[in-house]
């Protein structure tokens, strides 16, 4: 595998939580009944003209600003024809040659340095209305008895962002993607719920000889709904693609539905040339020309960007916890429980496990008595310490009835049950003593069973080796 490097390309579609929609003042929403948010402009009736939706202009420029794109004075909007029962219109009104925001670049921390992946462009467009397909198993068209088309989704606010083929792992377009969904949520323009359909990530993918600067013909993946799942989806596709070539074949430029339960790739249609979406100009709009102070009002709003607070806090915790705490909108908390006098790992470590394994919401917590508990980690009893911690969230929590408990540090109270562990487990005893180190942690978690959680895990730790080496 190493003598290939893969080649990826993201183009990655975000819903704008504006309250209406992109040409009509229908509220943008889910879970209202079905066809109930629709009306002539976003049904693409006959003689009904759209307007634009300022706010969603705004809010394009800014994520724009945060990609460091440069932000066109002049982009145009264009009607990009194909038919599909849930394009009303016959065309989905979108930017083409003129879009928003262009030649942006986001700085992606990674383990061997700072990456620099380029943003090609990020354009404002709307989205298309809901097929639903009914009666077949896999909810997708074939095998249905029949599709319906709920419109309430037709006419939302979308940016569309299209990254240049700057990725080279799976895993490096999961970290992007992480980034980018943090990004877009702390500007506030969206949720970017991927399970809601809020945000929604293809790839592009092709595989070259390493260190050439070729680039071989690429397959589109579509259809994955989650970060591991792209990631997945990539893995294999350049598997196939490394397979392809090395038996002498050749990659076909072709689309691919992932399915993340089999990990199999299913050919959808082969693309022998581009589509041809008959683009023009949308002659019922004005062209979008956003003067200069409002740019620089709008870069003046934006807040420190999650990748820069991943490299200041890099120094500190090192790479994986920062990037977990900043791309999991952590990093805050994490901020004030330090200055509430925590150790800094050790308050990473509770937050992004203890507390997030726990489902505590990180914006009910108070970072004061957050610190007090990652203060007497090691002091209290484990059952105490993870029964507060789900308890962060309560309103008015204290952590005082659980720092009065005591865990027990006592030798003469271990030693019987440390021995009983050892007696218990004579081939994990074997293995230890025969350099399988990672025992220990076996060991331990034996007695703090018998214990029901109420020993010291540090002391247990400490007896449970000095007997072992004995
Ligand atoms: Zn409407
Ligand atoms: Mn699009």
């Amino acid at each position: 595998m190493s003598a290939w490097e893969p080649v990826v390309g993201l183009e990655i579609h975000v819903h704008l939580k504006t309250r209406t929609k992109m040409f009509c003042r229908c509220p943008v929403g889910f879970g209202a009944g079905e066809n109930t948010q629709t009306c002539p402009v976003c049904l693409g009736l006959p003689g009904a003209l759209p307007v634009i939706n300022r706010r969603a202009v705004e809010w394009t420029i800014k994520l724009g600003l945060a990609l460091g794109c440069e932000i066109r004075g002049h982009a145009v909007f264009a009607r990009k024809h194909y038919p599909y029962p849930d394009l009303p219109k016959g065309y989905q009104i979108s930017q083409y040659d003129l879009p928003s925001c262009v030649d942006g670049k986001v700085i992606l921390p990674s383990a061997d340095g700072d990456r620099e992946i380029g943003i090609v462009r990020a354009h404002l467009e709307e989205d298309a209305a809901k097929t639903v397909h009914v009666g077949g198993r896999t909810g997708r068209i074939g095998g249905a008895d029949y599709s319906l088309i709920d419109f309430n989704r037709g006419g939302t606010p979308l940016v569309e962002i299209v990254t240049a083929p700057d990725i080279r792992s799976a895993d490096e377009a999961k970290r992007f993607l992480q980034l980018l969904r943090q990004t877009i949520v702390e500007l506030g323009i969206s949720d970017a719920e991927m399970e809601k359909g809020a945000l929604r990530a293809d790839a592009n993918v092709s595989v070259r000889p390493a260190g050439s600067n070729e680039l071989r013909t690429r397959t589109e993946l579509k259809n994955m709904n989650s970060f591991t799942f792209i990631a997945r989806g990539i893995e294999a596709e350049v598997e196939r693609q490394v397979g392809v070539w090395e038996s002498g074949g050749e990659v076909r430029q072709e689309t691919y539905d992932f399915d993340a339960a089999s990990g199999k790739l299913t050919p959808r249609r082969a693309k022998e040339e581009a589509d041809d979406y008959r683009y023009f100009p949308e002659p019922d709009l004005v062209p979008v020309e956003p003067p200069a102070e409002l740019v620089e009002r709008l870069r003046g709003e934006l807040p420190e960007p999650p990748g820069a607070r991943i490299e200041r806090l890099e120094g500190t915790l090192g790479l994986e916890r920062s990037s977990v705490l900043v791309t999991g909108g952590l990093d805050r908390l994490w901020e004030e429980t330090v200055a509430a006098g925590a150790e800094p790992v050790q308050a990473a470590n509770v937050i992004a496990n203890a507390l997030m394994g726990a489902g505590v919401d990180p914006g009910s917590v108070s970072a004061t008595e957050l610190a007090r508990l990652v203060d007497a980690r090691d002091r209290i009893p484990r059952a105490a310490f993870d029964e507060a911690v789900s308890k962060l969230g309560e309103p008015g929590f204290s952590a005082d009835p659980y720092l009065t408990q005591e865990a027990v540090s006592d030798e003469s109270e271990l030693e019987p049950v440390i021995a009983r562990v050892l007696e218990a487990n004579p081939g994990e005893v074997e293995a230890y003593r025969g350099g399988k180190d990672g025992l220990l942690g076996f060991f331990v978690g034996q007695v703090m069973k018998e214990t029901q959680g109420k020993a010291n895990p540090r002391v247990v730790s400490e007896l449970v080796k000095a007997k072992l080496s004995a």
